[in-house]
């Protein structure tokens, strides 16, 4: 592979692609944030009816969940094996959507300016240019589309409690899901996505109370954060 990608991903996903949809697995975290992110989505778009790309979809979670909600969704990623899974829980769901291991930037040289919203969770941190793949959202979307982006933000509180606690302590994700160094601020995404030619339109926190131990969306974006762009007509 000599694309925009981390040959070392793309395996450590995909070994434990047939797992992906236990809801007690190591996915857990996906599953209990997807409503969320959701409902973040649905704060600036219908869903029903639209083009939606899901990049590094996985095995689906998202992709899946907006196709249920009337998108015409298609899910991308690089990983054969999830891309499998994704196909598979979809049958069984029987639900209507699509599926493609493609790179997101060879899809934007394909067919630019044909998805209403692209979706892009959890993924800008394991990319080796996250830069390139901000790019190619921008091109892919239509002119006054949306493009949403998740990913963890290079802060102090991001490595003790994603990295620390979630996966040393709590255990809630794979040891060696994440590397700080790859963790992107605020600020950093907000800078690459203008200068691929978006505007920024909201953010909010993903926060985590391990009282309760549920997520909620808030105002701190310190650890987990979603963003939402716009693509000017
Ligand atoms: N977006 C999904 C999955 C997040 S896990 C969700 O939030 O539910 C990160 C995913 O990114 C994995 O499926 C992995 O295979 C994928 N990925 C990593 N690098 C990629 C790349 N360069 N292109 C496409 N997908 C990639």
């Amino acid at each position: 592979m000599n694309e925009n990608v981390h040959a070392h991903e793309i395996e450590k996903f995909g070994s434990m692609a047939e797992r992906w949809w236990d809801l007690h697995g190591e996915f857990k975290t996906l599953h209990a944030v997807n409503p969320l992110r959701v409902g973040f989505i649905e704060q600036f778009t219908a869903i029903e009816n639209r083009q939606i790309l899901d990049v590094g979809c996985g095995g689906g979670i998202l992709t899946e969940a907006l196709a249920q909600k009337g998108a015409n969704a298609l899910g991308i990623d690089l990983s054969g094996d999830l891309v499998d899974v994704a196909e598979l829980h979809a049958i069984e769901t029987g639900t209507n959507v699509h599926y493609q291991k493609i790179s997101v930037e060879t899809l934007a040289s394909q067919q630019p300016e044909s998805f209403d919203v692209i979706t892009c969770m959890e993924m800008l941190e394991h990319v080796p240019d996250a830069g390139s793949i901000i790019s190619a959202c921008a091109k892919l979307v239509k002119p006054e589309g949306l493009v949403f982006f998740s990913t963890l933000n290079r802060h102090p509180k991001a490595f003790l409690l994603a990295i620390v606690a979630a996966e040393y302590v709590m255990q809630m994700v794979p040891k060696g899901t994440h590397e700080y160094k790859t963790f992107i601020k605020p600020s950093e995404l907000s800078q690459s996505a203008r200068a691929a030619g978006l505007e920024l339109q909201g953010m909010i926190g993903i926060e985590y109370n391990p009282i309760t131990q549920r997520f909620s969306l808030g105002k701190d974006i310190d650890v987990n954060y979603i963003a939402a762009f716009k693509k000017p007509a």
